[in-house]
């Protein structure tokens, strides 16, 4: 099944969406990225901006080691060329949000050059290119909505790092651009460079979206859409203003070079400003900032620190555990919960049923209790016990997920098996207390009987599960399968 975007239906196939995107992600770093203000979340305001946030006269910037780490990380991640003469330059420009007049970005030498982010679609498998990655710090917030009469200022987030990740124009849906997203907030989640966390406005994107007839090799003229603050809206609004195109096209109108911003409410995009001639910066190398070399072994380092990445857990899990593909890519969605599971793999034989706790008890936990798996109370052993109690015959699966796995949350220092006799849940596989539990239902159900006898063979698991009733779900199903046969010929 495909998905159709509201444009695609509209011309009827003789338009094709070009889109590039360009993705800012919050370096993950405990300060700055030139002085060592905390760049922490939801701070009350303006109290992270030291004298070098705020640019004043006589402070000295101080590269953060840090930060370049991890956008070499990613740009490896991504199959990039890594610059080794780097320098950072000033992009000179007035706004309120930027105390000093200028921010520090990368001009001409870019950290992180070419590469791709490998994408999955129901069209089947692409690569998207990348351009580029470079370095920049982040600029303050204004916030509009604080005082009726004036605009305020936060500058807290003045100074966070930032990779600016921009593609080439090869996305060529909503749908990829979608698929884009999802890889890229997955890629900096598995580094650890960026929580990934788009409302928040940890990973923040700008899609760059025009429309051309099917078959021309030139590109239309651009609209840039900025304030996409999550994953659907970026596609939602990719539609929107792909469709909008189209439409003044098809006017025989001509489409003005814009910056819009996105209304999530609407789904529209309205102009922001027209952008004519090239913005002129006055970009130079910034003098308070020596060039930086990197050195083969400070890349190498880095290249040896990158996890082993979704994709190939995949594979490794389709052909060394036997899962499902579909299973894999759940369990590898996330960095943590992938570990956490091949934890569980080294405590337990059975990859299988380590999959079925995680996809299901664990997840469900995830969801009611709106946690991550980092907050799991159970320790990978203590969960590998439990199903070592199911495989061992004695307890369910049933109970242990419905049962004692929740009574385990509970005291997670305690032994699973004793937890399971102390609230009776261990399995009933006495032959004798069963085949007494066996005939009591046998008897009851007389009338049941004779009609098994005359053919009807599907009451069996009606007496299997009035087996289950009398013994409260601990009957061992297997055995009493095989005492209920053996009760029913003799009769
Ligand atoms: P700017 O310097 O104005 O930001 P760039 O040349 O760096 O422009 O391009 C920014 C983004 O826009 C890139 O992702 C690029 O692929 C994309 N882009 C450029 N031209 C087009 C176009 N005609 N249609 C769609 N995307 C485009
Ligand atoms: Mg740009």
């Amino acid at each position: 099944m495909g998905y159709f975007c509201g444009s695609e239906m509209e011309n009827n196939g003789t338009y094709e969406i070009v889109v590039g995107l360009e993705v800012h992600a919050q370096l993950l770093t405990k300060s700055k990225l030139f002085c060592g203000d905390s760049i922490a979340y939801g701070a009350e305001p303006n109290t992270h901006v030291s004298p070098v946030t705020l640019g004043h006269p006589g402070t000295l910037p101080k590269m953060n080691r840090n930060a370049i780490e991890y956008a070499i990380k990613m740009g490896l991640a991504c199959h990039c060329e890594i610059e080794r003469h780097n320098y950072f330059a000033r992009k000179n420009y007035f706004y309120p949000d930027l105390p000093k007049g200028y921010q520090v970005s990368q001009h001409t030498t870019p950290i992180c050059q070419g590469g791709y982010v490998k994408i999955k679609t129901t069209a089947g498998e692409k690569q998207v290119r990348l351009n580029r990655i470079h370095m920049e710090e982040d600029a303050g917030k204004s916030l509009h909505d604080v005082d009726e009469q004036y605009t305020c200022i936060d500058y807290n987030r003045a100074g966070t790092p930032l990779i600016e990740m921009v593609t080439e124009p090869d996305i060529r849906s909503s749908e990829e651009a979608f698929a884009y997203l999802t890889e890229v907030r997955k890629l900096v989640r598995y580094l650890g460079i960026c929580d990934g966390n788009m409302e928040e406005g940890s990973l923040r994107c700008d899609a760059n979206i025009s429309v051309r007839k099917k078959g021309e090799t030139r590109l239309g003229t651009r609209v840039e859409v900025k304030n996409l603050n999550s994953i659907r809206n970026v596609k939602r609004a990719i539609d929107a203003e792909a469709a909008r195109l189209i439409r003044i096209l098809e006017a025989g109108e001509t489409i003005r070079q814009q910056t819009r911003s996105f209304d999530a409410n609407t789904g529209t995009t309205f102009s922001i400003r027209d952008k004519e001639d090239a913005d002129d910066y006055r970009y130079f190398a910034d003098p308070d900032l020596p060039p930086f070399q990197l050195q083969e072994t400070f890349i190498e380092k880095i290249r040896a620190s990158i996890p082993v990445l979704q994709e190939e857990r995949v594979k490794k899990y389709i052909s060394e555990l036997q899962l499902t593909e579909y299973d894999a890519a759940v369990l590898t969605e996330d960095r943590v919960l992938s570990d956490y599971f091949e934890e569980l793999t080294r405590h337990t034989p059975n990859s299988k049923a380590a999959a079925n706790w995680i996809l299901g008890p664990v997840k469900s936990w995830m969801n009611d209790t709106n946690n991550e798996i980092d907050a799991f109370p159970l320790p990978a052993a203590k969960l590998a016990a439990l199903i070592q109690l199911v495989d061992a015959g004695k307890l369910s699966f049933t109970m242990a997920s419905s049962k004692l796995f929740p009574e385990l949350l509970q005291a997670p220092g305690k032994d699973p098996e004793e937890i399971a006799t102390e609230k009776n849940l261990l399995q009933q596989s006495d032959a004798s207390v069963l085949t007494a539990a066996v005939d009591a239902v046998l008897e009851k159900l007389a009338d049941k009987v004779a009609e098994y006898k005359k053919g009807k063979k599907g009451l069996l698991s009606l007496f299997v599960g009035e087996v289950m009733k009398q013994t409260r779900g601990k009957a061992d199903p297997k055995l009493t399968n095989e005492i209920l046969l053996d009760r029913l010929k003799s009769k």
